[in-house]
């Protein structure tokens, strides 16, 4: 059996992380470091709240005591770090708490990781990875053309991007002067199910099932780069397995769109599945906001590395997700409840499995 240690496993992209795998492989096990921010859902975990392969525990990436309690406790074959500050929103109100924990929650991770490391037997030392889940955002913006390749020089707008800029250059860093073996990952936006619903995809579903006013940005052209969440976390695994420790590989869905894209497509899907003839068509929803300061214009991500050494590609066409994704609102009633009334951090201590 092999053991991962993953933070942030309560989140969007780390908690179908922990589903994916534990149900894809019966001998793994992993034990699940989440300090439950707004972020972290537990309802999002519940099928595996009482798998005896799955361990939460309650806590905080930049405690070292307890990260290298759980080192020495569960000793992993690998650390793979999805905790974090992710909403570059909140990053602009209030940056302090993305550098707590984004960079000195890694650093203390990393630390513990090499200290770790260091005292395994050579065998295990060798198989070792901590894999650090990280964003194309750090590469700043493009303009009409190109995309961000893996050489593409660091240029964060964001303070979200720059406290992810300041983890990427550690993990960078342990591997060059310290030699743990490292291995980052640079995603474009994802989506998909248990999304917080602060992000666009969520958010613009159900604002529109609701028939409430659809924010945004400015003129709305702005280019991001989807990928499915499935997707990402099959790249993830991919990395893992066989990436070369040190490398960054960046992963990307190939498919970019225009916010307004985005956003007139969910309005057509959720008419198709709910119309509601006294309204009609629910791009009338739509409002253009004062854009963000500092928005970056165009993401896109060439993912030939990861494609051509380890033979990912994304899988699920763009529309087919979205419309999925739709789906998978309308049929969560209650994950999407208890997110909007509150009810899901309320209960969170009185778990099976939390601290
Ligand atoms: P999320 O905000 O949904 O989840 C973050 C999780 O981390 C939450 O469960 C939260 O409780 C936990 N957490 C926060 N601070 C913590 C701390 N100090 N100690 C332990 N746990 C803590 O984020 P997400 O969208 O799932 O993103 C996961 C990772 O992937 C992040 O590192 C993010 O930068 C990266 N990423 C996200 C996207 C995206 O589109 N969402 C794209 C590329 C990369």
């Amino acid at each position: 059996m092999s053991t991962l240690l993953v933070t942030g496993g309560a989140g969007f992209i780390g908690g179908n992380f922990v589903l994916r795998s534990l149900e894809r492989d019966p001998e793994l096990r992993v034990v699940n470091l989440d300090l439950l921010t707004y972020a972290g859902n537990l309802d999002t975990l519940a099928p595996v709240l009482q798998d005896e392969r799955h361990e939460f525990v309650h806590g905080d990436i930049a405690d070292a005591p307890l990260v290298q309690r759980l080192l020495r406790e569960f000793r992993p074959d690998a650390i793979v770090n999805f905790a974090a500050e992710s909403h570059v929103d909140r990053s602009i109100d209030g940056p302090a708490a993305f550098v707590q924990t984004n960079i000195v929650g890694t650093l203390n991770l990393l630390q513990s990781a090499l200290e770790y490391w260091r005292e395994l037997p050579a065998e295990q030392g060798a198989a070792f990875r901590f894999l650090h889940v990280s964003t194309d955002e750090v590469y700043g913006s493009l303009g009409e053309e190109g995309s961000f390749r893996e050489t593409t020089p660091y240029a964060p707008n964001s303070p979200y991007a720059a406290s992810k800029a300041g983890s990427d250059h550690l993990v960078r860093a342990f591997h060059h002067t310290y030699g743990l073996p490292v291995l980052t990952t640079n995603c474009s936006n994802n989506y998909g199910p248990y999304q917080f619903p602060e992000k666009l995809i969520p958010l613009v579903i159900l604002n529109a099932l609701a028939l409430q006013p659809l924010p945004v940005y400015g003129d709305g052209l702005q280019v991001r780069d989807w990928l499915h969440v499935h997707d990402h976390v099959d790249a993830i695994a991919t990395v893992l397995r066989g990436g070369r420790c040190g490398e960054v590989y960046n992963v990307g869905g190939r498919a970019e769109r225009t916010n307004l894209q985005v956003v007139r497509a969910i309005c057509a899907a959720l008419d198709a599945r709910v119309p509601d003839s006294g309204f009609g068509d629910r791009t009338q929803l739509i409002e253009h906001v004062t854009d963000r300061p500092g928005h970056d214009r165009r993401y896109a991500i060439d993912c030939s590395k990861l494609s051509t050494e380890l033979g990912w590609n994304p899988s699920v066409d763009f529309e087919t997700g979205l419309a999925q994704t739709v789906d998978w609102y309308l049929e969560n009633t209650r994950w999407v409840e208890r997110v909007r009334d509150g009810s899901y951090q309320g209960e969170r201590l009185g778990l099976a499995g939390a601290e």
